[in-house]
């Protein structure tokens, strides 16, 4: 196996489906299924997942929802959809464990490193949610930083497009994908691979990121066993 512990990024945005918000139960079992997939090869997995479909603090702004209020909204609502996916994890046999970055006593545990840590030896899967905990960042952010501290070997974000692109796929054709690219060069080229703060968190710690396809069945294994599967960012 080429990566021992990783950490998986899904945005909150992949679990809607064609409903264009909330939870699809298909999407929701789909991604089980790969999950369940990878634990089986014997892979440590910290999956923190996003809150897009629900509510982003943003968007709170639009309708006269205070900025710091609106990104606590958005923290809860990653909870939400971390609470669905621990669900579904386990009716699939899967053990797991739920972490928040917000206390939420009933509900899960509070983040705690060296617990988490623990966790992933035991072959548990840890899910964070409620993001960092702070407002002003995002969930790409509390997916560089937790891969971090849990001395993760790759940050995997699982998206509906299969890598990094020399444009946006979806409004320019002649767009190319790359396979291979360094951190500099999507800095110096200005490409979208997560917001600047999580980026750069993985760069001043050398921690690779591939960007893939989530959707695509088998792509998660494939990647996780080292074959090329769409685009690795490195130093
Ligand atoms: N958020 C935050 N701090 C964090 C993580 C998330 O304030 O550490 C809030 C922020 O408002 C964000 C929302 O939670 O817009 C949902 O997360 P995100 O937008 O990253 O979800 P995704 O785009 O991956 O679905």
């Amino acid at each position: 196996m080429k990566y021992k512990r990783i950490l998986l990024k899904l945005s909150g945005e992949a679990l809607m489906g064609p409903n264009g918000y909330g939870i699809d139960s298909e999407k929701l079992k789909q991604y089980t299924q790969e999950i369940k997939k990878v634990k089986e090869l014997g892979v440590e997995l910290a999956i923190v997942i996003g809150g897009g479909n629900i509510f982003r603090g943003v968007q709170g702004e639009k309708v006269g929802i205070d900025r710091v209020q609106g990104d606590y909204m958005g923290m809860l609502a990653t909870l939400i959809n971390a609470m669905a996916l621990q669900s579904s994890l386990e009716q699939n046999e899967m053990y797991t464990r739920l972490m928040s970055g917000i206390k939420i006593e009933s509900v899960c545990e509070p983040f705690i490193r060296r617990r988490a840590i623990r966790h992933l030896e035991k072959g548990r899967i840890v899910i964070f949610g409620a993001g960092i905990g702070n407002p002003y960042f995002t969930t790409d952010s509390t997916a560089s930083l937790r891969a971090i501290e849990i001395e993760a070997d790759v940050v995997l974000k699982g998206t509906r497009v299969d890598g990094v692109y020399t444009a946006d796929p979806e409004k320019d054709k002649n767009a190319e994908r790359y396979t291979n690219i360094s951190f500099q060069e999507v800095y110096e080229k200005n490409l979208n691979v997560m917001d600047m703060t999580a980026f750069t968190l993985c760069q001043e710690n050398n921690l690779p990121i591939i960007v893939f396809d989530m959707n695509k069945a088998g792509n998660l294994e494939d990647l996780v066993k080292g074959e090329e599967v769409g685009t690795l960012i490195t130093s």
